[in-house]
């Protein structure tokens, strides 16, 4: 049974007389919880047509480089295995993803999605409802709770939407319907521009390849239970307290299958509740990161038009911000001085280091980058564009929801005002001092020092 609240139909067009079903795949690009898929499935057997997956590949898709394309590509490739398995289809086509829908939904007697909360993710949907002649239906996997059923507008905090989430959470954390074969299978059916997903790019082909894939993590659905088990078997248990140490890895390390829809909440969530030995506060930590703060910045980015530029913090923060502009700033970088690590600081050098060689940050050290960069650079305005613009450069999971409130957090989004100081006014501060105070910095180096040696 698919929660009723995740499915939204979203133009007002008739069942047509057509060859498949057609799922349009795009945020949730995985088979298993795929709640999507599962509908298209459905849909399909009453109406005695085949399912057919489409995924349009660009390489324009923004901010992308080579390093997001390959982990898409590798979770592609576990789709289309898994989809064969089922006797489904899967035609990659390279093409904007709204382009690659309507290619094919000429011939669809009903087409379904899965959703994104991205402006870009919703233009592309509200395209191609309205272009199709077949109804379009929406349906919501890469959340607990959809967004409209927690809150109806911007939360100002976590303390704010956890008692709503919290209100809901039991009715949603159900195990889902595991998809089945459809009665007709669609392997058969001819298409002539489909590609194969690969993830050596053909020499020529336009990609931005000035970020290169990293060794450290595999794109792909199989790769995320890999991850999810090594999780519940060797750091959950220590998650409610060391998970914030980066000497230590405690973290699940979930974040970039996440991004890319290879994996649902709701199959983290239920395996973490069920893991055996873990105190319970612990599963209660996790739980907090994974649903309550997580789907905060989904709030953020549905409810906040302009999540990605300076103009999206709250207003207590762009004052305090502004009053103290012209404040001195002992240390200033430029943008190039940033990436190459370049500054005094050798915890902000190993954290962009860790980012650079792996596509992911100790999500501690996430929240003293972005503090440091607002802290040497000319202007906030000037910090928020270049922190925004290295988190989703580099990182595998950037681009998300998480990567717009993330940065946004350390210019004073979703916390309140602290004691003014310098530069930051009432925006909250971190020091190096703090980092070592708390924990043992010189195990991280060494972690990083370690990966750059490799
Ligand atoms: C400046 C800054 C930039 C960030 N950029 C990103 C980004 O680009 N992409 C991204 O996914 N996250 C981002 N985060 C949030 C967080 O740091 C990462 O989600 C987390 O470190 C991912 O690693 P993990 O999956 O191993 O985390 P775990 O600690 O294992 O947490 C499990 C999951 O819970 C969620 N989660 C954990 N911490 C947070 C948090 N603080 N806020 C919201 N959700 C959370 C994530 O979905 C994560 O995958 C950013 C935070 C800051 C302060």
């Amino acid at each position: 049974m698919i929660n009723p609240s995740r499915i939204r139909k979203l133009n007002g067009r008739e069942v047509q007389d057509g060859r498949y079903v057609l799922y349009w795949m795009q945020a949730s690009a995985r088979v298993v919880d795929n709640p999507a898929l599962l509908y298209a499935v459905r849909q399909a057997d009453e109406l005695g047509v085949p399912v057919l997956v489409v995924f349009g590949l660009t390489t324009r898709y923004p901010e992308a480089n080579l390093r997001h394309f390959t982990f898409l590509i590798e979770g592609l490739q576990d789709v289309e295995q898994e989809l064969e398995k089922l006797g489904i289809r899967l035609a990659v086509l390279t093409a904007e993803p709204d382009e690659a829908a309507l290619r094919l939904a000429g011939e669809a007697s009903l087409l379904v999605t899965d959703r994104g909360y991205l402006s870009h993710q919703r233009r592309w949907r509200a395209a191609v409802a309205e272009q199709v002649r077949c109804p379009v239906y929406q349906v919501e996997g890469d959340l607990l709770i959809p967004i409209e059923e927690v809150s109806g507008k911007s939360e100002w905090a976590a303390a704010t939407i956890r008692r709503k989430i919290h209100r809901l959470w039991e009715q949603f954390l159900v195990a889902p319907d595991s998809v089945g074969a459809p009665h007709k299978d669609s392997l058969g059916v001819r298409l002539e521009d489909a590609i194969n997903p690969d993830p050596a790019f053909p020499a020529g082909t336009e990609v931005d390849r000035s970020v290169q894939p990293v060794a450290s993590f595999k794109g792909g659905s199989t790769q995320a239970f890999r991850h999810l088990e090594l999780f519940c078997r060797d750091s959950l248990r220590h998650y409610h307290s060391l998970r914030n140490d980066p000497g230590q890895e405690h973290q699940s390390n979930l974040s970039p299958y996440l991004h890319f829809g290879q994996i649902s909440p709701l199959s983290i969530a239920l395996r973490v509740k069920a893991a055996k030995g873990v105190p319970a506060v612990a599963k209660e930590a996790f739980l907090e990161e994974l649903i309550v703060r997580r789907e905060l910045a989904f709030n953020f980015v549905y409810y906040e038009k302009q999540y990605d530029r300076y103009t999206c913090l709250p207003a207590w923060a762009k004052t305090t911000l502004d009053v103290h502009r012209r404040d001195r700033r002992p240390h200033r970088y430029t943008r190039d001085q940033l990436v190459s690590a370049d500054t005094h600081d050798p915890y902000w050098n190993a954290a962009m280091e860790e980012m650079r060689l792996t596509g992911k940050m100790h999500g501690y050290m996430r929240m003293y980058w972005g503090k440091k960069i607002l802290e040497w650079s000319e202007t906030p305005e000037q910090a928020f564009d270049t922190a925004l613009y290295l988190n989703n450069r580099y990182f595998l999971d950037g681009r998300d929801a998480n990567s717009y409130a993330g940065v946004a957090w350390c210019f004073g989004l979703h916390d309140r005002p602290w004691p003014e100081r310098p530069v930051f006014g009432k925006v909250r501060y971190m020091a190096d001092s703090g980092l070592r105070r708390k924990f043992d910095m010189d195990s991280y180096l060494r972690r990083i020092n370690a990966l750059m040696a490799d």
